[in-house]
């Protein structure tokens, strides 16, 4: 049987989004208990400052701490996200969007595609996203709250933020700091290990004094002091299929009402985000290293930005990959230390959420063994491979080649796991869906489409329904999200009638 090791004080390393999210999270998780949590950050070092599109899961975090929708929009300059366009992905001059939400309605325990992909057969020339509500509101530019009764067209999309990530880490912070985390502001100048065992034992701060903990949880970002630096946790580098390994940042004034979707605009080797915030916007290019220079890299993001830089860009360098065990002896890695996955779905703020879930999921009682540190390294291994997966697809499906970059994705051989679902779509339209994935069926689903990547043959069982029905069906799902849409609010309308931020 493996030994317990009894937790009593947690010291959390790295005060960014990471780090004061573990924090909000666990001082409820442990509220009941008399475990002591402090948060190590050095206000010189600072934090990464950007990472701020969501997908829905965020969402549910705050709000499993008491906090409301309107509020943290208000309080972080935060704007409503209803999926992603991607824009010149496919071929240049395209355009598609993953919405947050489903495409029509399965029926008959068929998957809604299905049907749609008959009456293509049929010669209907109908687009997917004519199914998708999410999509109809985001190219329309319109929101409002999803209806409660599942009988009503508005009740099939979800939606998450674009926010300050600053301001988000500081709402983190407030909230942990009156739930009783304690806050220090100090450089981390050495981590100590027991020599008996290699546990880390304590945080040096300052070059002075020291802090002991029995759990040590690693947010110290790209740097993973604890994780890496220290334990010397092997990295599982996935560069080979994901080829981007630099980005430049850089915010601008906001033109226009904000977008109320993340874009995703490919250049000749990678790809720019556009994030608007009520009184921003973000934008950056990420881009591979071997095909562009910075130089030229910087020139292509300053060139697709419409409004007034307010900076110089910033530059960051990564690996796509992970940490080998997450969870180390008594070190647990969560945020950029654990890893990182370029941003083309807003994923990491979502690992960062699992995390810290399977850590209070890995705390019924106050100590840990080595199975449960097993249990966690092995669920993390495979939730960061289903959205390695995911992202890779993107690259693999499009029918670039107009550079040396895109020619080189569409040729590269992918994961098997990743094949397996791309033969099985093909083959006959299935949408695999694995333990825990993050990204549902219709993600999958917008994905392939977007990409005009079609099944050889639909589900035989829809020929039972008769045609002409069938027919009537989808125009009246067609006809009932338009009309959903018509007298919806503005994305600015909205958000100037329920959550105008409220900056301090
Ligand atoms: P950081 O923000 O870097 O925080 C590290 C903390 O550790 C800081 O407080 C720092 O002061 C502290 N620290 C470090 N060393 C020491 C030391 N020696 N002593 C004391 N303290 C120390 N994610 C998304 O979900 N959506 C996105 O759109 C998105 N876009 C991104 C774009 C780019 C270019 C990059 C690089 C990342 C993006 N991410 C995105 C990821 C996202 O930014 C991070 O997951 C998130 O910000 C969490 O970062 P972190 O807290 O792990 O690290």
């Amino acid at each position: 049987m493996s030994e317990n090791h009894l937790v009593k004080s947690i010291v959390i390393a790295g005060g960014g989004t990471a780090g004061w999210m573990a924090a909000a999270k666990l001082s409820q998780h442990f509220s009941k208990t008399d475990i002591s949590i402090t948060v190590v950050e050095s206000s010189v070092i600072g934090t990464v400052g950007v990472g701020e599109a969501t997908i829905p899961t965020l969402r549910r975090f705050y709000q499993s701490l008491g906090m409301d929708d309107m509020d943290v929009i208000r309080k972080t300059s935060a704007t409503i996200k209803l999926g992603i366009e991607f824009q010149d992905w496919h071929k240049p001059n395209t355009s598609f969007i993953h919405p947050f939400g489903v495409f029509g309605h399965d029926a008959n325990g068929i998957r809604f595609h299905h049907y749609w992909l008959k009456l293509q057969q049929l010669g209907d020339t109908t687009e997917l996203e004519k199914y998708s509500l999410g999509i109809a509101m985001a190219r329309a530019n319109k929101f409002t709250f999803p209806a409660e009764q599942p009988s009503s067209p508005l009740s099939i999309f979800d939606w998450a933020l674009h926010f300050d990530a600053a301001l988000f880490a500081k709402l983190m912070r407030e909230h942990s700091l009156q739930k009783g985390v304690v806050h220090i502001d100090a450089k981390i100048s050495a981590v100590n290990l027991n020599s008996d065992n290699g546990f880390i034992e304590s945080l040096t701060l300052d070059g002075e004094r020291k802090i002991a903990a029995d759990l040590f949880i690693d947010c110290t970002g790209f740097n993973g002091l604890l994780i890496s630096d220290t334990l010397k946790t092997p990295y599982v580098d996935w560069s080979k299929w994901l080829l981007c390994d630099r980005a430049m940042a850089v915010q601008s004034e906001l033109v226009g009402e904000p977008a109320i979707r993340t874009v995703s605009k490919a250049h000749s080797a990678g790809w720019q985000w556009r994030i608007p915030l009520q009184h921003r916007q973000g934008n950056g290019h990420v881009y591979a290293s071997q095909f562009i220079d910075d130089d030229k890299a910087e020139e292509t993001l300053l060139q697709n930005i419409d409004g007034k830089t307010l900076h110089s860009p910033r530059k960051f360098k990564f690996t796509a990959g992970r940490r080998a065990q997450a969870w180390n002896k008594n070190c647990i890695a969560i945020g950029l230390s654990s890893g990182f996955l370029e941003p083309l779905e807003s994923t990491s703020i979502a690992l960062i959420e699992t995390g810290i879930e399977k850590i209070c999921g890995s705390f019924p009682a106050p100590y840990f063994s080595q199975v449960a540190i097993d249990h966690f390294n092995q669920v993390t291994a495979t939730e960061w491979e289903r959205i390695r997966d995911f992202i890779i697809l993107h690259y693999k499906a499009s029918q670039r080649d107009d550079s040396e970059f895109w020619r080189y994705c569409s040729a590269m051989s992918v994961p098997e796991s990743l094949q397996q679902k791309i033969d099985a779509y093909r083959e006959r339209g299935d949408l695999l869906h694995y333990p825990w994935e993050i990204f549902h069926p219709d993600s999958w689903l917008a994905i392939y489409n977007g990409f005009e990547f079609y099944p050889k043959q639909y589900n035989e069982n829809v020929d039972r329904l008769n045609v002409d029905y069938l027919k009537k069906s989808l125009e009246q799902m067609r006809t009932s999200i338009s009309n959903a849409v018509v007298d919806l609010p503005t994305h600015q309308e909205f958000i100037n009638q329920h959550c105008k931020m409220s900056m301090q």
